[in-house]
């Protein structure tokens, strides 16, 4: 996607891979400074470590409390994070819809994805936050984290505005009658033989569904949400959107995001 994006704009650039161990980081950060590098991403697991080893964070990521774009100038370390408003614009490119205005259920609430997503709805100031996690615990750590951004005097009915529910039929089959959008952000699907992370049966058709697994193919959720008669979308748009907003903060530029999107499509239907 990037490599795509630098010869459409003709910058000579490559975008690469390195495999950094976390306790090589901070050592690796300053060999990109030295080496003149334009800036790089962070991924699993360096983006809540690499906080404390910027010379400057964004509030975006100051908020998130992760950093997955670096930028550098003048030998600085500035960092970012792409992850939460690259989902708030994957979903309004999908759905032609504001996060801030949906009701929002999101499985999955105890991983990096979940917890980067039901950060930035925080954030928006969604009508609600339901989240779900298999390990129920980590869901009502961060319901409580996140309390305080849905303190504020919204009337929606007689439900909560955040809440953590157990993953059981019957409370998301409850659950699911005052939701808009249902988030997959679990890893249940990354083999589309799986079953869907929530049956058909579950499934409303007035929802939106958004799977964070990205496929050129549909996922199991989508082929549920399709039996459902909902609208639905998968993570390629999140992750592309991440990337154009990373590009756009090392050039000042927009991104091509014509070309980005077609070598991402290139890439997943590669398999
Ligand atoms: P993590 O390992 O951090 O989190 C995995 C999550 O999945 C946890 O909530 C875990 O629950 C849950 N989970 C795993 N197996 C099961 C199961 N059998 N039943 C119920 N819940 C389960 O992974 P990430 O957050 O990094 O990735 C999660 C998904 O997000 C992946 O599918 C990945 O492809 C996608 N993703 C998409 C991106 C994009 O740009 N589109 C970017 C990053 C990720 P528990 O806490 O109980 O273990």
């Amino acid at each position: 996607m990037h490599q795509a994006a630098l010869e459409k704009c003709g910058i000579a650039a490559r975008y690469g891979r390195l495999h950094i161990r976390p306790e090589e980081l901070s050592a690796a950060l300053q060999l990109l400074v030295q080496n003149d590098f334009i800036g790089t991403n962070l991924t699993i697991p360096h983006k809540q470590t690499a906080m404390d080893l910027m010379d400057e964070v964004d509030g975006q990521a100051r908020k998130m409390g992760a950093v997955n774009t670096v930028t550098i100038e003048d030998g600085k370390l500035i960092g970012f994070n792409t992850d939460g408003p690259g989902f708030v614009r994957a979903i309004r490119a999908e759905f032609g819809v504001d996060v801030r205005d949906l009701r929002v259920l999101l499985l999955g609430a105890g991983g990096g994805a979940g917890r980067a997503i039901a950060v930035q709805c925080a954030l928006e100031g969604c009508e609600r936050l339901v989240l779900v996690n298999r390990t129920f615990e980590k869901a009502r750590a961060l319901a409580l984290e996140l309390q305080p951004h849905f303190a504020g005097p919204r009337l929606i009915g007689p439900v909560a505005r955040l809440e953590a529910v157990p993953w059981a039929d019957d409370a998301l089959r409850a659950q699911l009658q005052h939701t808009d959008l249902v988030i997959n952000a679990t890893s249940i699907g990354l083999n589309t033989a799986s079953p869907s992370p929530i049956s058909a049966a579950l499934l409303l058709p007035h929802l939106l569904v958004y799977d964070t697994i990205y496929t050129a193919d549909k996922t199991p959720l989508q082929q549920a949400a399709d039996d459902a008669g909902a609208r639905h979308a998968n993570g390629l748009s999140m992750l592309l959107h991440q990337g154009a907003l990373s590009f756009q903060i090392w050039f000042k530029r927009d991104a091509p995001i014509d070309e980005m999107r077609e070598a991402l499509l290139r890439f997943a239907r590669k398999g």
